[in-house]
This record gives C-alpha cells, sequence and structure tokens, in this order.
C-alpha cells in the first residue's frame, strides 16, 4: 500500500557465553521487538453492501475511495460472512483494507435472537427489547449478561473473523442503549432528558439482577435512586467491556484484529451509553465526533480527539476520529481533518461514503499530512 511502511526491526540480544567458563555462563537471551511504523495519516469510509449490486458497481465505488487516498473500508453487509467474502478480494485489489462491520449488541431483525425473547435487555420500567423498542424501531438491544445472547453476537464476530483478507472486525452499537440521546437530536425525538428516565434505563433482566446481587448484596430493582449507585453503573459497563475483550481474544485467535465505532471520548460514552472504551482490549477505536449532534462546532473534534487520545496515551489502541459528513462543507471537512489530526490522531473515518460529494473527494485527496 502506497504511503504505508512497515518496518520489522529485530533485535537480538545475545549474552555470549564465554568459552572459558561455559558451566556458570547465563542463558543466552534474545529479544524480537517488532516496530510497524506507519508514517501515513488514514482515511476511513463506511459503506454498506448488499446482494442487489454487481461486482463492477463496488469496483467503481473502491476505485473512486482509492484515487481520493482512501485506504479502509468498513462494510456493512448485514453480518454475512459470504457476501464479506465476496467483496474483500474486490476491495483488496483497489488496495483497501477491509473492515467487517457488525452492529453488536443492537441486533434488529436477527432472526436467531427474535427466537429467544429473553435474549433482550429489559427497562428499568420491566420492559423488553424485544417488543418494547426504546426511540425508534430498530432499537431491538440484546443483553450482554446472559450466557446465550452474549454467545451468539460472539458466534457473529468469530463468523466474520474467518473471512480471508479482512484486517478486522469492526463492532458498532457495543453499548447499551441511549440513556441520554444526543441533546441536537432531542427535538427529533420531541423529548426533555434531564434525569436518567425509566424507559431508556437498562438492563434490569433477570440475569443481570442477579447478577449483581450476587456481587453487590443489592437489588437495582429495590432501588428508589439506582442511577446514583455506582456498582450498578460499573456493572453495566463491565459487562460491555467482556463482551469486548472475548470479541478480542477470538478476533486475534484468527488472525485479525479489533476496531470499533464508540462514542466521542470515555466519560462521555459512559455518562449517555454505559461505555467505558479507554479500558478495553482493542486494537482501533473509531470515536463518532458528530459535532453536530452535540450541537457543536468544528473546534469541538479537536477537544472530543484529544480527550481520547490522552485517555489512552498508555495504551497499544489507535484512535481514528469519526466525522459525519453530511454535516461539513468542503472547506469544513478540510478543518476536521486538521483538527483530528493536530490533536493526536492516527486518522479519519468518515460517515458515509455515499456522503462523500466529488468536492468532499477532492478535498481529501490534496489534504497534505
Ligand atoms: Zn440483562
Amino acid at each position: 500500500m502506497k504511503n504505508y511502511l512497515k518496518l520489522l526491526v529485530l533485535v537480538s540480544l545475545m549474552t555470549v557465553a564465554c568459552k572459558q567458563n561455559q558451566e556458570t555462563s547465563e542463558p543466552s537471551m534474545a529479544e524480537d521487538i517488532s516496530v510497524e511504523e506507519n508514517d501515513s495519516f488514514k482515511f476511513w469510509v463506511w459503506t454498506g453492501a448488499n446482494k442487489e449490486k454487481t461486482d463492477e458497481d463496488y469496483t467503481a465505488e473502491f476505485k473512486k475511495y482509492a484515487a481520493s487516498g482512501i485506504e479502509a473500508v468498513l462494510i456493512n453487509t448485514n453480518t454475512d460472512p459470504e457476501l464479506l467474502a465476496h467483496i474483500t478480494p474486490l476491495a483488496k485489489a483497489e488496495g483497501l483494507e477491509v473492515h467487517a462491520w457488525i452492529m453488536a449488541m443492537n441486533r434488529p431483525g436477527d432472526s436467531v435472537a427474535l427466537q429467544h425473547p429473553d435474549w433482550y435487555t429489559v427497562s428499568r420500567d420491566g420492559k423488553s427489547c424485544f417488543d418494547t423498542r426504546p426511540y425508534v424501531d430498530y432499537y431491538q438491544w440484546l443483553c450482554p449478561t446472559r450466557k446465550e445472547s452474549r454467545e451468539h453476537v460472539l458466534s457473529l464476530v468469530e463468523g466474520l473473523s474467518k473471512v480471508e483478507g479482512i484486517s478486522t472486525v469492526h463492532l458498532d452499537y457495543i453499548r447499551f442503549c441511549d440513556i441520554f440521546l444526543p441533546i441536537g437530536l432531542l427535538p427529533k425525538y420531541d423529548l426533555e432528558q434531564n434525569v436518567e428516565l425509566p424507559e431508556f434505563d437498562f438492563c434490569y433482566c433477570d440475569v443481570c439482577v442477579d447478577t449483581f446481587e450476587k456481587l453487590h448484596h443489592k437489588n437495582p430493582r429495590e432501588m428508589e435512586h439506582p442511577e446514583l449507585d455506582i456498582e450498578w453503573k460499573q456493572f453495566r459497563l463491565n459487562q460491555i467491556r467482556a463482551v469486548v475483550n472475548d470479541a478480542y481474544k477470538i478476533v486475534h485467535e484468527n488472525g485479525k484484529q479489533l476496531s470499533a465505532a464508540v462514542f466521542p471520548y470515555p466519560e462521555m460514552a459512559d455518562h449517555m451509553v454505559r461505555q467505558r472504551w479507554d479500558k478495553w482490549d482493542i486494537d482501533m477505536v473509531l470515536p463518532m465526533i458528530y459535532h453536530n449532534f452535540y450541537n457543536e462546532e468544528i473546534d469541538w473534534i479537536g477537544y472530543a480527539t484529544k480527550q481520547g487520545v490522552t485517555d489512552l496515551k498508555d495504551k497499544d489502541t489507535e484512535l481514528h476520529t469519526g466525522v459525519f459528513v453530511p454535516s461539513l462543507t468542503p472547506e469544513e471537512l478540510k478543518q476536521a481533518i486538521l483538527e483530528a489530526k493536530n490533536n493526536g490522531a492516527k486518522g479519519v473515518s468518515f460517515f458515509d461514503g455515499g456522503a462523500l460529494k466529488p468536492e468532499h473527494l477532492e478535498v481529501i485527496k490534496n489534504m497534505e499530512l
């Protein structure tokens, strides 16, 4: 891949045994240090696949991205490994990395999960996502604690991770339902959210409550203010983390890496959706720093990027900033990319491919980073 420099440095530190005194010499030591040096700033784009698209359609789309300097595509195949296996060589032929996008905990219309109503998260007011969908029709969240539902999600991750040629499995919706919606979206739903509302607070299913009670000897269903109980929130953060960490092991066993779409920065993700991504075992995070969802300005993209980069400084997790293309003029897109780059991001991900107009692609192509 152009602009991509992969450097393997093998450093061997050998304690050479002294010939005159072999019996007392230290055993020889060898240390391999792999240094992967990527001096380019990576551009990603999200796109959807479907069975109606022809190979020529895909190739034309991938050529367009590659010609603009985009190096990675996140592909939604509706968790179909066969479709992904078909498309991956087409993308790779154009020099693109392929990342297998999956809706992890939110699984609307999942034909296997739908046979098990008890797999779905339950709200504080006792309603299941199986038949009561919060906010929108496509919100059907699975419980991260129940053995069967988490294993189902992990089996889907495993299926994608076995597809030859992909770089990462990319978890999206790896969290709970939004307890708070982004402030810029509230008018759309004619909602006010000044406190945690019971109908958006999950998961109060039997398995979560029993597991928590065994650990902490208290029952969130009986609390007057469960929103004030720190262990109860931490329990749910930990249940999501446990799914991610298991996914990490699975994809690495299959020779791939793990990436995820996450909320803008860790404390914000914790507050809004019970997601604390700076504590995960993960190779790359793509925080969705969609400033317009939060009524923020372009410089907030830099602020949020820096929050995440700082929180990850002691970890091997790369951060690539996600931007929401429909809200950006070409000039603003340029500013957004610079905000991300100047605040430590390793790349920028564009949501989505369909929103990238020729003038956006021109900006991306001409960025000198
Ligand atoms: Zn549950």
